[in-house]
């Protein structure tokens, strides 16, 4: 049985993008495939310490994996939730490839240079963060690792890391994750999902945009986030056209209508063919995203923390078995056992 494997950033709140474009599509993918594959969630607590530390961290790893409850992930046992920090071989594993990997190919990194641009020193974790992940990702033989684009050259180098470990030894100790376009193909059509910035639907919208009215929060109030629904940017010519080039903002409300009512875009577009009026469109779009969001919110209070908490301790047991062997094997050709 492969493994398939995710990790889930912890710091704040999430945006309707973040939920839409990679939570649901995470969760289908983990409901297909959790008969016949291993499903590793994991809350990489070990990587949110780079940012910063707020005392928020234990219940917002709670937080989080309610989000994938609440969006529909089916619990069973080939579905493994567990915290990084709590599986201490990722740790392990990360200082054995950090003596492998170069500070050449980290520093080329575009994470790194993004993060670290124009400054003299920053945290080493935002230097070396990358190979924590080739760890979180060896550790477990895992073959299909759904991340965004962004994330595509990290996970280039823990294919690199693992080819150098098993080329060293002439063993196959790691598993060498698939190739990033057959990583993309694996995800199917989740894969090109975008919600745009309401306020300038040019841009994607991000969490970290300080524009209140710019992202829909997961925590909004449903009246709010139609409110930010009405105000959202359109355009002047017109005509409701799904059309992401010309016509980005009013295409951004026919996705959304059509993600947050579970209908196939095709047939919210025709019901829109021919129609002029945004205001109605804006008006259906706020009515839906209201009832949505009531919805879901009604689901995750009703998601007890011990859901998690039971979860966490049967997925961090299963870990611990699973990477602890792996590291051992490592270890051993090293000669540190
Ligand atoms: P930040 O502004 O801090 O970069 P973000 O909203 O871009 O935050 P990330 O933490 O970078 O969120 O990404 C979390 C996940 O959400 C990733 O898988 C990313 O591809 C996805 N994602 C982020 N924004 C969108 C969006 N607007 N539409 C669809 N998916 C998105
Ligand atoms: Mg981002």
């Amino acid at each position: 049985m492969s493994t398939i494997l995710t990790g889930i950033r912890v710091n704040g709140e999430l945006t309707l993008g973040n939920f839409l474009g990679a939570l649901v599509p995470m969760t289908r993918l983990a409901n297909k495939y959790s008969s016949e594959h291993q499903i590793n969630i994991f809350v990489p607590d070990l990587h949110t310490i780079i940012a910063d530390v707020d005392g928020n961290l234990q219940s917002n790893i709670i937080k989080s994996l309610k989000y994938y409850l609440a969006a529909g992930l089916v619990l069973n046992d080939n579905v493994h939730l567990y915290r990084q920090s709590h599986v201490p071989a990722h740790s392990e594993l990360n200082w054995i490839l950090n003596c492998v990997a170069t500070t050449g190919e980290l520093s080329r990194m575009t994470q790194f240079k993004d993060k670290s641009g124009g400054k003299d020193s920053v945290g080493c974790g935002i230097f070396t963060y990358p190979v924590l992940m080739a760890a979180d990702i060896l550790l477990y033989d895992a073959k299909y690792i759904p991340v965004g684009e962004d994330q595509f050259q990290h996970l280039e180098l823990t294919r690199n890391l693992a080819i150098r470990v098993n080329h060293k030894f002439n063993q196959e100790i790691f598993t060498v994750p698939k190739k990033t376009v057959e990583q993309a193909k694996f995800m199917g059509s989740e894969e090109g999902i975008r919600i745009r910035d309401l306020q300038n639907p040019e841009k994607k919208m991000s969490k970290s945009t300080l524009a209140e009215n710019s992202k829909i929060m997961l925590s909004d109030t449903p009246e709010k986030a139609a409110k930010k629904i009405m105000s959202a940017t359109t355009d002047s010519l017109g005509v409701i056209k799904f059309d992401m080039i010309n016509q980005p903002g009013i295409s951004n409300l026919l996705q959304i209508d059509a993600l947050v009512t579970d209908t196939p875009l095709q047939e919210v577009i025709s019901t829109w063919a021919g129609e002029t009026h945004y205001g109605d469109l804006k008006k259906k779009v706020a009515a839906d995203i209201a009832a949505f969001l009531e919805l879901f919110q009604a689901k995750l209070a009703k998601i007890d923390d011990d859901v998690i908490l039971n979860a966490l301790t049967r997925g961090e047991e299963y870990a611990n078995t699973v990477a602890s062997r792996k590291l051992l094997q490592v270890q051993q050709v090293f000669g540190l056992r």
